[in-house]
């Protein structure tokens, strides 16, 4: 398995405890707060949100059905990778991100943050 499929099943786990958090808890803000930190990638306030804590709950929740080799790999992961996958899970299909800074894209062919200039998939 890849380093990109193993961020993405993590990315997979992330966004699917954002989208059925109950309502009325403090997890309901998880939305606003994984795009924040998928713009910011600011470790601190990843930690002070909730959504480090997350991203490590969910890389270990992958990790249990993984032998050793793969657990390694997923270990390996930044969790800044998997916040901008797992934002991008919850803007669905169709909402463009930037792969280097996760900013949300227009039509323009770069990125209006970073100026990377977009491939688009
Ligand atoms: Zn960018």
């Amino acid at each position: 398995m890849s380093v990109r499929r193993h961020a993405e099943a993590i990315a997979q786990l992330v966004a699917r405890d954002v989208g059925t958090a109950p309502p009325r808890t403090a997890r309901r803000l998880l939305r606003p707060q994984v795009r924040w930190v998928a713009q910011e990638l600011d470790e601190a306030l990843a930690r002070d949100l909730g959504v480090l804590e997350l991203i490590e709950r969910c890389r270990d929740q992958h990790l249990a059905g993984l032998d050793a080799d793969d657990g390694l790999t997923a270990l390996g992961i930044a969790w800044e990778e998997i916040v901008v996958l797992a934002d991008r899970v919850l803007d669905g299909p169709g909402a463009a991100v930037c792969t280097r800074c996760g900013a949300r894209l227009g039509r323009r062919p770069r990125c209006g943050r970073c100026r990377l200039a977009q491939v688009r998939r």
